[in-house]
């Protein structure tokens, strides 16, 4: 057990290098990224490649996320201790578990209901208690909860790619002077824009890196296509 231990906290620690070395600068991110159990959110017959620098698929038809894109979405936040964020597309949670370890709160949203449960597992087992789950179609931003208005939001991050832009709603919930990191364009050519909103109806975007994400989808996902991906 111990040597179990002792060789997980030795593969953090060389992911956290590899990181390093492949420009991720923020110690904050890096902070983040060494303090969330990655295993714990890896299928046990894939534990092997919980600190591997790659996307490892964790059934329920999804992947969790490359550290790499993962550290450098949330560099390109350029968080702190008093940012409100959205996350849309919750998957595992593994991202959101990054966020709040930065920041005062996160809000995520997954239009999956078994994927939304497995996340809010996850936030619960890490004792993350800054971290608010929905499940409903994060295309129209955070609804309003019995009146309650958490928009706009210091920052936002969406883990899924919008065809050509992203939903004018989340950056009409976005604050000035906010930032808003989301992967853009068709499957094989997207790209992670990084978009300030500088005033009340003008913002300035600037291409990050190409990726590849799975597609933004409107609605809720239905009991059938669920299934599908269980
Ligand atoms: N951030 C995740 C990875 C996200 S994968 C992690 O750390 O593990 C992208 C997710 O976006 C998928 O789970 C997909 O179901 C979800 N998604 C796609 N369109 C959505 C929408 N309109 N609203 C909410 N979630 C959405």
């Amino acid at each position: 057990m111990l040597a179990t231990n002792i060789q997980t906290q030795n593969r953090a620690i060389r992911l956290i290098m590899d990181l390093r070395t492949k420009g991720i600068q923020d110690t904050n991110v890096l902070g983040a990224l060494e303090r969330v159990p990655r295993e714990h959110f890896i299928p046990e017959a894939m534990m092997d490649q919980a600190y591997e620098d790659i996307a490892v698929p964790i059934g329920l038809g999804q992947t969790i996320s490359q550290p790499f894109i993962v550290a450098k979405m949330t560099e390109a936040l350029e968080l702190n201790d008093r940012h409100k964020v959205l996350e849309i597309g919750t998957g595992t949670g593994y991202q959101a578990c990054v966020l709040s370890k930065i920041c005062r709160r996160v809000y995520t949203i997954e239009r999956h209901k078994p994927l939304h449960q497995y996340a809010e597992e996850n936030f619960r087992a890490l004792e993350l208690r800054n971290i608010t789950a929905l499940c409903a179609d994060g295309m129209k931003g955070w609804p309003k909860i019995n009146g309650i208005d958490q928009a706009p939001f210091d920052r936002i991050i969406v883990t899924a790619a919008a065809r050509e832009k992203p939903p004018a709603a989340l950056l009409d919930q976005l604050a000035v002077g906010g930032i808003m990191i989301a992967p853009v364009g068709e499957a094989g050519s997207q790209v992670l824009k990084r978009y300030k909103k500088e005033s009340e109806d003008t913002y300035s975007f600037y291409d990050v890196m190409p990726v590849r994400f799975v597609p933004l989808l409107p609605d809720v996902a239905t009991e059938e296509e669920s299934r599908e991906i269980a």
